[in-house]
């Protein structure tokens, strides 16, 4: 039995222990209402971090001293003492949060500041808003260690180096430890010779820096004379360990923040054998992140191929098959296995994208074994889709052009005293005013799952109308014609299950009852713009007008051919730059980016281009929607397809899901960075 009255030899210890609790716990109250009151000034600003390293430090060395002092554990000490601090950061976190001051991420790197992933966590954190506070340790495994055990919110990585490849280390460390990749970061890594201040090049005898370092400048340190190479662990420690030793004959390589940190001077810059040496970075978090809607997402998978003739090729074309792009593929030991290997691919697309996900079904079917690692932005593409430093655009207000007097000869089209800009509604959708429209689908309606499928690919990425054309203007009669009445009702379904009105073309007088029984906008296309007949028409239906450009008409023939619809009555007109005829080949047509403004200083109706019909290649169409979109245009017609291969028209400029999302970044970047949206993503 269980005897809870305390032994007379016991009794006065277990009180004395009772009454020491009892003051712990006061103590522990105390405290915590001094880290409060610290807590309380550190939220009054908001670029003060709650985590004080110093002071930790320096609270660390008094424990431990007092430790040594009474004879105490030091390990035991250190353990109270984590969870001490631990406790009082999660407090002034909160009072931080409380009182609407900026988040704070504590994220892990290996190396100490002014290292290269010190670098990179200061550009990754830039574009996520929030404020960072940085812990170095000393080795790739550690930093892994710190995350799962709650110590830091996120670990950055370096995965891969341009000139050296990938960090074996941290792949391994991806693939065998639960956590996940949740963004990436690229930093162009310029490496510098520095040395002890008064020092110069030729007195050097020795230079330190971290291994990769090394092995990226091996020729430029083979080139000096009597120069040799000392690893160290990090490229900045190896800069202040230069600094400590104060002798001119020992240099690092690092970088200019290690330098300029330490105190070293620069002799020499961009030491690195190879001009565009750049190192990506893994984000990794203990559970993955939600995604963004429309910004192009990137997956890194782990699988293991069944271990028979021609596995490892069924996979690839399981990918190849879904029209999923692969940008990396590396094999990997796979622990605990001797002589077995898994993969690590990087698969532009993610969960979610209809493509990709059939690309997984496929590929788990002829795998052993499939994981994901992580989903997260593909800042690649990003990169490529918009050619200046991401997450750095500043708002920049354009100027629009100058409405031009009335013009007599266009009363309607021209602008008048009284008139501003013009918004044209098309079902729920109004194009022009401050806002962005995007249309997209597929040049020709081909049949109900192509045309589903397409609907709800472009609706993904912002499309809030639906295109596709069933009565389509051919250049031979031998090819695909559309599917006219019956291609109406599928197009207008799809619309309908996507929430998207709908646009189609119409070639003569005789179909516009159907098209308007069925359609939400009528497009006059470029071969048709100076049809007066089909204008006239038009101008007396009681629907919007999306009117092309003629290839080989003037922007004032075009303004002629819209005075033609609104004189008749129909004013809601949308005009469409759509590339004209030029003696320039490389492009199916000119795109006249130049029309975007002139026509904006002539009317006031809405401007969209049409990107696709002037690229006519699908690797075009993107830079010349983003030259638009600068030009200031109220919109885009884009073609898109879900299996461009099997396009029955146009199939060389249909855009891929892949590219769509590529576009609705760098779109909705310009339209961001003048204080404008993008189209909501459902
Ligand atoms: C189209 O948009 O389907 C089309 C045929 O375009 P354009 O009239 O500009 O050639
Ligand atoms: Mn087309």
């Amino acid at each position: 039995m269980n005897d809870s009255k305390p032994k007379a030899d016991t009794r006065s210890a277990r009180d004395q222990i009772d009454g020491l609790d009892q003051q712990l716990v006061t103590l522990l109250a105390q405290r915590m209402q001094a880290v409060a009151a610290v807590g309380a000034a550190k939220s009054r600003d908001p670029n003060r971090p709650v985590f004080d390293p110093d002071r930790e430090h320096q609270v660390a060395a008094r424990w431990r001293a007092q430790a040594q002092e009474h004879g105490l554990s030091e390990y035991f000490v250190g353990r109270v003492l984590h969870e001490v601090l631990a406790h009082s950061h999660r407090g002034q976190e909160q009072q931080r949060r409380a009182s609407g001051g900026r988040e704070e991420a504590l994220v892990g790197y290996q190396g100490v500041a002014g290292a290269f992933s010190d670098a990179a966590i200061d550009k990754l954190f830039a574009t996520r808003g929030v404020t960072t506070i940085k812990r170095g340790y000393a080795t790739f495994v550690e930093v892994v260690d710190a995350l799962l055990q709650s110590a830091v919110d996120h670990a950055l990585l370096p995965i891969e180096n341009s000139t050296c490849g990938s960090v074996a280390e941290v792949s391994q460390l991806l693939t065998t430890r639960g956590i996940a990749i949740v963004d990436e970061e690229y930093l162009a890594v310029e490496h510098c010779i520095a040395v002890v201040p008064g020092a110069t090049l030729d007195q050097v005898r020795e230079l330190r820096s971290h291994p990769v370092a090394l092995l990226q400048c091996q020729q430029t340190v083979a080139g000096l004379h009597a120069v040799r190479a000392v690893p160290h662990f990090d490229t900045a420690a190896a800069a202040s360990h230069v600094a400590e030793l104060a002798d001119e004959k020992v240099a690092a390589i690092c970088s200019a923040a290690a330098a300029r940190l330490s105190g070293l001077e620069i002799v020499r810059r961009d030491v690195a054998d190879q001009a565009d040496n750049q190192t990506r970075f893994v984000l990794l978090a203990r559970a993955p992140e939600q995604r963004v809607p429309a910004q192009p997402v990137k997956t890194s998978l782990l699988f293991e191929v069944q271990n028979r003739q021609g596995a490892l090729l069924e996979c690839l074309q399981g990918f190849a098959a879904h029209g999923c792009n692969l940008t990396r593929l590396e094999s990997r030991i796979l622990p605990g296995k001797p002589w077995q290997y898994g993969f690590v691919a990087d698969v532009q697309g993610g969960t979610g994208d209809a493509p990709f996900d059939a690309a997984i079904a496929t590929v788990s079917g002829v795998t052993a074994h499939l994981r994901i690692l992580g989903c997260y932005p593909d800042r690649a593409v990003a990169r490529a889709a918009l050619p200046v430093a991401h997450g750095s655009l500043p708002a920049v207000a354009i100027e629009p052009p100058r409405p031009a007097a009335a013009n007599a000869a266009l009363p309607r089209v021209s602008h008048s005293k009284s008139s501003g800009r013009s918004l044209v509604s098309v079902g729920s959708v109004a194009i022009g005013g401050d806002g962005f429209t995007l249309i997209a689908g597929p040049c020709a309606v081909e049949d109900a799952e192509q045309i589903a499928d397409a609907a709800r690919l472009v609706r993904k990425c912002g499309a809030q109308i639906l295109r596709g054309g069933v009565f389509k203007p051919r250049s031979s009669p031998y090819s695909f014609q559309g599917l006219g009445a019956a291609g109406l009702e599928l197009l207008a379904d799809a619309g309908r299950s996507h929430g998207m009105p709908v646009v189609t073309e119409a070639l003569r007088v005789e179909d516009l009852d159907l098209i308007t029984a069925h359609a939400d906008m009528i497009q006059i296309g470029a071969r048709n713009m100076q049809n007066f007949a089909l204008l006239k028409a038009v101008g007396q239906r009681d629907l919007p007008v999306l009117l092309k450009r003629g290839m080989s008409a003037t922007i004032d023939e075009l303004l002629g051919a819209a005075e033609y619809i609104m004189a008749e009555g129909n004013h809601r007109v949308v005009l469409c730059e759509r590339g004209i005829r030029t003696f320039e080949r490389a492009t199916r047509a000119t795109l006249d980016v130049s029309a975007v403004p002139v026509l904006k200083e002539r009317t006031h109706l809405p401007v969209i281009v049409d990107p696709s019909h002037a690229a006519g290649r699908r690797e075009l169409v993107v830079p010349l929607a983003l030259a638009a979109v600068a030009a200031g245009a109220d919109g885009l017609i884009v073609e898109a397809h879900p299996r461009p291969e099997e396009a029955r028209c146009d199939k060389e400029q249909a855009l891929t899901a892949a590219l769509m999302a590529q576009l609705a970044a760098g779109a909705s970047a310009i339209i961001s960075s003048r204080g404008g949206t993008w189209p909501a993503v459902r």
